[in-house]
């Protein structure tokens, strides 16, 4: 078994859910008493989300990057960024590294053409429903149509995550305006609706809503056992 390298704290909330999807899918795999093999780095979660909100990804990346460093010598053979928005800087935390990363949207947009689906929601931050990091890679590497809410429900949906979920708050409230959204999406034509952020899921349950939700946490963390799991080599760098 490959060691999976988590960089982990934006939010702790959301991590410790990677941390629980990872080992729960490798005990139903492998059964009795094993666990997922992963070394992690939690960051310290307030800085970083001031430098994003300054428009200072330099200044994350170089966070991020060190972190990444002390996982890759910590024994990790590949890495995960747990957060969609953070992808930001992907292709500099890359850089820093010896071991492939896993890319979040590369995992989703697999998942989403693995179920046949050609027109998705999106929903994230602002930063991942706006800026080409994300929706540009689904798009021009994969071909899949995106669709965003309007700007004040895009809006709502930034505030949520970072006022209320990043913070542990699960309000009803939030979840019935996501619930609306969500129907704006589909809608819209959307067929599934990605959730682009790594907190949405402790809001909105697929119970919620007749309309298929792809949860990244969940698809990431399913490619991330795939990789520790399987013999085949790991992408070179
Ligand atoms: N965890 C979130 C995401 O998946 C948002 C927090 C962050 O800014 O990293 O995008």
């Amino acid at each position: 078994m490959k060691t999976i390298g988590l960089l982990g704290g934006m939010s702790w909330e959301s991590t410790q859910e990677y941390y629980r999807a990872i080992n729960v899918k490798v005990k139903e795999r492998l059964g009795d008493l094993h666990s997922a093999k992963i070394a992690m780095v939690s960051v310290d979660f307030d800085p970083i989300e001031r430098l994003q909100h300054q428009g200072d990804w330099e200044g994350t990346a170089r966070i991020l990057s060190e972190a990444a460093r002390n996982i890759e010598a910590a024994g990790a053979d590949f890495l995960l960024i747990c957060t969609n928005t953070m992808h930001k800087v992907a292709p500099e935390i890359q850089a820093s590294i010896h071991i492939p990363l896993l890319h979040i949207a590369d995992a989703t947009a697999q998942a989403v053409l693995g179920k046949g689906i050609k027109t998705v929601g999106l929903l994230g931050t602002a930063f991942t429903m706006e800026l080409p990091f994300y929706k540009k890679r689904l798009q021009e590497k994969y071909k899949l149509k995106v669709k965003i809410p309007e700007k004040s429900d895009r809006h709502m949906v930034h505030e949520v995550i970072y006022s209320e979920l990043c913070l542990g708050k699960i309000d009803p409230a939030s979840r019935k305006e996501y619930l609306r959204v969500i129907d704006d999406l589909a809608a819209q034509g959307a067929e599934a609706v990605i959730f682009g952020c790594t907190e949405i899921g402790l809001l909105v349950k697929q119970v919620d809503t007749s309309i298929p939700l792809l949860d990244t946490v969940d698809i990431h963390a399913q490619e991330a056992v795939e990789w520790a799991l399987n013999e085949t080599a790991l992408p070179s760098v």
